[in-house]
């Protein structure tokens, strides 16, 4: 064989070695999509949906603690924050149970696992893992399961803000014959040997919201009517990460949104500066941050529940 030919050769091969080695990679983030089916909706406008509540409540607990720069959550380049330091902070991760009297109960986020009392990275794995990923910790039977267990809740489907790991990692203890819901184009980071976390294993399809069947929520975008009966809304707010997602309950006796990590605290909420370096789009993170603060202004009777505070 001449010189030229085993060049060839050799770089073939090499080239098939890294094309196998990436699609090993990145297969993992792959997870079959559909489009959720929202049922009709007869409503139009915030005074109508507001003047008319349903019987839906919602219940807000933290599943542990995250440790991470305050600039993962803030964005410290905001001419508001020259004066504020890029600390470590330690913050709750929050999940919400809604009860609708007729369609029973939801998670809004899975929050943490019960792998947190004792590995700070739950069950994510790789070499990039300690790198990029905050550490969490968890006291003894706070985890998600426990906390259903602990409510005896029987879940019906799970809504996610998004797809970030602190939002995702208890679904690995949660029963899969249930639909899980996101908004449409949320990305899934669950890269093999590098960034691990399998959280997302076992669902067999992700259904996606489809903000264009939804009617116009100023300030915010589009909001899609989950439940068709006004109780329980999805509300566009791209920014922090592509896909994320607020939701609204229309309570009788409480009206909530719950922000995801639109907004992340109430020093957030009250410093108007917006999602940090951990955001897809810091700029847009930050309209979506203002458009909670114009909604609150206007209807102050609705209650925050932010994705980091409790
Ligand atoms: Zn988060």
């Amino acid at each position: 064989m001449n010189k030229s030919k085993r060049i060839l050769l050799v770089s073939t091969f090499l080239i098939i070695i890294a094309f196998v080695f990436v699609l090993l990679v990145f297969q993992s983030s792959i997870i079959p999509r559909r489009s959720f089916s929202a049922p009709k909706t007869y409503y139009h406008s915030w005074g109508q949906i507001l003047s008319d509540p349903k019987p839906i409540t919602i219940n807000t607990y933290a599943t542990g603690i995250m440790r991470t720069g305050l600039s993962a959550i803030m964005n410290l380049e905001h001419e508001r924050a020259l004066d504020i330091e890029d600390v470590v902070i330690e913050v709750p991760v929050n999940v919400s149970i809604i009860h609708h009297q007729k369609f029973g109960a939801y998670l809004i986020d899975a929050g943490l696992d019960s792998s947190y009392v004792y590995n700070p990275y739950g069950t994510s794995k790789g070499i990039l893992v300690k790198k990029f990923m905050g550490k969490g910790s968890q006291d003894p039977n706070t985890d998600i399961a426990a906390i259903l267990d602990g409510e005896n809740i029987r879940l019906q489907g799970v809504w996610l803000t998004h797809l970030h790991p602190d939002h995702i990692a208890g679904i690995v203890d949660l029963p899969k014959n249930i639909p899980y819901v996101v908004g449409e184009d949320e990305r899934y980071i669950n890269f093999r040997f590098l960034m691990h976390s399998d959280h997302l294993a076992g669902i067999k399809v992700l259904y996606e919201i489809d903000f264009n069947q939804g009617i116009d929520l100023p300030p915010f975008g589009k909001g899609v009517d989950l439940f068709g009966d006004g109780s329980f809304w999805a509300i566009e707010s791209s920014g922090h990460s592509k896909g994320h997602v607020m939701y609204f309950i229309n309570g009788v006796h409480e009206k909530v949104i719950v922000t995801g990590d639109a907004c992340n605290n109430q020093f957030q909420f009250d410093t108007g500066i917006g999602p940090g370096y951990l955001s897809s789009d810091v700029d847009k993170a930050q309209e979506v941050l203002e458009s909670i603060k114009t909604f609150k202004e206007h209807y102050p009777e609705v209650k925050l529940v932010f994705g980091h505070d409790l």
